[in-house]
């Protein structure tokens, strides 16, 4: 092994894909050989839970190709905290997250590397066809990436995908990023390192099922736009907003009544409406004023970074980065 080769980490989820992740190791290793005069190339399969065959299958490949190394969960803690594993442990100079299921085709892997090799410390990949999901999952996730673009402070790219690669550096700041919920895709964005993108065609699962069912896949996207978004914190104030002015317009209006007829004051029902209107307005307004203060506890308790650096002249800032990065590969 020679030392001037950069190394590629390919990291990969695994659960319960006992039927497909020997056709997927060999398709991977196709590309890795076919890599292998400019690459060292190791492959980190996480395995989620799996209670198939799946964890023997690991030991095995793990056994015969000196590439893979695997590690395996105590029970399913979902594919987010899956990736997160592999990235932890992966030493690379550069590295792939793919699914294991090939609906990620592992052929785009020199593609990806191209773009890093022109500069980007993160490419991502664009789903461009994904037919092949049922109806209700492709209206959802373009409502999901509606609203993500409606409601997020950051650009949101449609149709991203997890299949994406991370420099050592990209890959430095999002393992700083220590948040319970995730949403690797929002988090990868945040990190605002110079980015590229590519597209690819989504292939049918050929083996084995979608592990996400439409709750989980809503949960996910709840999570997603929750971390990134405080717009839904402000709603009620606004909603807040309107109904007092809908109070304020009675009060106006019963007060005009008196007023131009000179008659008595007779519409008590409008001032009882009027109440209740500011009343409840006021109440939605300060439930948006607690929330804006939830909104701060939350941003100080996910603990991000107030900055990452692109580069520095500055040696202790290159010490830190160095810092940085020997505590993510001991992770
Ligand atoms: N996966 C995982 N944990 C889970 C569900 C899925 O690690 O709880 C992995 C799965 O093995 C696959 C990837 O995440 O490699 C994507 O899952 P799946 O293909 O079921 O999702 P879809 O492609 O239908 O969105
Ligand atoms: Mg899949």
């Amino acid at each position: 092994m020679t030392t001037s080769k950069p190394l590629l980490s390919v990291v990969s989820p695994v659960y319960e894909e006992e039927a497909v992740l020997p056709q997927f190791h060999r398709v991977l290793s196709e590309v890795l050989d076919g890599l292998a005069d400019e690459y060292d190339a190791e492959i980190i399969l996480v395995d989620d839970g799996s209670r198939d065959g799946t964890l023997p299958l690991l030991r095995r490949l793990a056994q015969d190709d000196p590439r893979v190394r695997y590690c395996s969960f105590s029970r399913n803690f979902g594919h987010q905290a899956a990736i997160t594993a592999g990235l932890e442990r992966a030493r690379g100079d550069v590295i792939v997250t793919l699914d294991s299921d090939l609906q990620h085709p592992p052929s785009l892997i020199p593609a990806l590397l191209e773009k890093w090799k022109d500069g980007a410390d993160v490419v991502v990949t664009l789903r461009e066809d994904h037919a092949s999901a049922g109806v209700v999952k492709r209206l959802s996730s373009r409502l999901f990436f509606h609203l993500m673009r409606l409601l997020s402070e950051r650009e949101v790219r449609d149709a991203a995908s997890d299949y994406q690669l991370l420099s050592r550096k990209a890959l430095d700041g999002l393992l700083r990023l220590g948040e319970t919920h995730r949403y690797l895709r929002g988090m990868v964005n945040w990190l605002g390192f110079p980015t590229a993108a590519v597209s690819f065609r989504v292939a049918p699962r050929e083996v084995g099922a979608s592990k996400f069912t439409f709750g989980r896949l809503s949960g996910f996207a709840v999570d997603a736009l929750l971390s990134f978004s405080k717009i839904p914190l402000r709603l009620p104030f606004f909603l807040g907003v309107a109904v007092i002015l809908v109070g304020l317009g009675y009060g106006v209006w019963g007060l005009a009544q008196t007023v131009l007829t000179h008659g008595p004051w007779e519409p008590g029902w409008i001032v009882l409406l009027a109440t209740v209107h500011v009343i409840g307005g006021s109440i939605l307004c300060s439930v948006s004023l607690v929330g804006e203060y939830v909104g701060r506890i939350y941003e100080q308790v996910k603990g991000r970074p107030l900055y990452l650096l692109k580069e520095s002249s500055y040696d202790p800032d290159a010490e830190a980065m160095r810092r940085g990065r020997d505590q993510a590969s001991a992770a």
